[in-house]
């Protein structure tokens, strides 16, 4: 087997992976030799990436599948529907994401993408081997976005699963102006569930059932869920052109240790937000972390702020122990706080006077009681530190 050497090797090149490399085609790191390795060349449509973002963030402008200004929540007390200001709400499909990144990191000239399946990455001190079904690789640092296990048996873990059918309606029209963010207006069974709904035009939508739970759900669970809310609050004849399923971790528990020199990036970071699911934004802002230290010599994984891992870990115990349910917490925070203030909190970009009135709109004593359970009779030590 060959031996090549490279400055960086990115582990997987998926939204993190590719994000980074991306990051790192601009012409500053033109000195630096850098490989990604993926199992797959990244030619399907494997998902739909979506996140809230200010006007200034247009790093991926070109490809949006769509933009809206205004949300919408339900709930069966509950209707908001209101712009989203200062946020605006995007949608990019996976492929047209692959695409731009790939196409970038061909002509960079320094960056390389090749298709090999990672099977060892070894921290030998001066260097990293990367051994693939192909070759080894050797780096002097290694940004590692694969996943080997999840951490499903921590106390704080739940998986954030979801089936979206793309429909097109055959009579009838969407309002394509709003994004449904969460519609609770579906049986609640004994976990979390509701519906998401992005319209990219009057005739197509992208419609998802969505749970919080420990057990996944068959094909047919979501089926019944999708048809039912259809019926219910469509009520138009529709056609199903394609179908995406998904499962997001959503834990603060730590998924790789790394090393100095093996980064973990992504999902393998824990950058997946515990409480929400949302990662794209998340993923762009470890990324402009990850290229600022490299452009400095220090390098070293990004951690999360210390104080929203400890609400993280609060909003996770109210919903796994059953303290509150999932709709009546998320009723509150959307009917007394606006779109504004809530994805502001949940990018992390609150003080923490902003963030005492957040929580003083939700149940006080069961957030209180989950908050001290957690964060100062657990018993265990927070999990990282901050990012400064
Ligand atoms: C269907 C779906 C929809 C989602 N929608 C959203 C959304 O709307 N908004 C949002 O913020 N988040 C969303 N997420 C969550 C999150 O953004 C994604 O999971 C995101 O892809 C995480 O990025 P990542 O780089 O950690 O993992 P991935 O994008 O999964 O990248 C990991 C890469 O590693 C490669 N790989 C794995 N094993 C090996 C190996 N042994 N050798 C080589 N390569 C390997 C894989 O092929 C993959 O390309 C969604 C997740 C899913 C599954």
């Amino acid at each position: 087997m060959s031996v090549e050497h490279y400055d960086y090797i990115i582990c997987g090149g998926g939204l993190s992976g590719l994000s980074l490399a991306h990051r790192l085609t601009d012409e500053s790191f033109a000195d630096k030799r850098i490989l990604v390795l993926d199992q797959s060349s990244k030619t399907t449509n494997d998902r739909t990436w979506s996140f809230w973002a200010h006007r200034s963030f247009d790093r991926y402008k070109n490809i949006y599948r769509k933009s809206w200004d205004r949300l919408a929540f339900y709930a069966p007390d509950t209707q908001v529907i209101a712009a989203a200001d200062p946020y605006q709400y995007h949608t990019i499909s996976g492929i047209d994401f692959y695409n731009h990144t790939l196409k970038a990191i061909n002509t960079s000239g320094h960056v390389d993408f090749k298709v090999a399946s990672v099977q060892d990455v070894v921290d030998q001190a001066d260097q990293v081997s990367v051994h693939t079904d192909q070759a080894i690789y050797h780096a002097d640092y290694v940004f590692d976005s694969i996943v080997k296990s999840f951490p499903e048996q921590e106390k704080l873990f739940v998986w954030q699963h979801f089936m979206g059918w793309e429909v097109k309606l055959t009579e009838g029209s969407w309002d394509d102006s709003t994004a449904t963010f969460m519609d609770f207006r579906v049986d609640q069974g004994d976990d979390t569930r509701f519906v998401y709904i992005l319209p990219f035009d009057k005739q197509t939508a992208l419609i998802e059932a969505t749970v919080f739970s420990k057990d996944l759900w068959t094909e047919e669970q979501y089926k019944e869920m999708l048809v039912d809310y259809m019926d219910r609050y469509v009520g138009h004849a529709y056609e199903l052109m394609s179908t995406e399923l998904g499962k997001i971790p959503m834990t603060t528990a730590t998924f790789s240790k790394g090393s100095k020199r093996v980064i973990p990036i992504g999902t393998n970071n824990a950058t997946v937000k515990p409480s929400s699911g949302y990662a794209f934004m998340r993923i762009q802002k470890e990324c402009d972390i990850l290229a600022e230290r490299i452009s400095q010599g220090k390098i070293a994984r990004v951690t999360q702020k210390r104080r929203f891992i400890a609400y993280d870990k609060t909003l996770l115990n109210v919903l796994l122990t059953q303290k509150e349910s999932a709709q009546r917490v998320f009723s509150l925070m959307f009917q007394r706080n606006s779109y504004g203030q809530n994805l502001k909190f949940l990018d992390e970009e609150t003080s923490l006077w902003e963030e005492v009135k957040i929580f003083w709109t939700l149940p006080f004593w069961s957030f209180l009681r989950a908050f001290l359970s957690e964060n100062v009779f657990s018993g265990t030590k927070s999990r990282t530190v901050s990012n400064s």
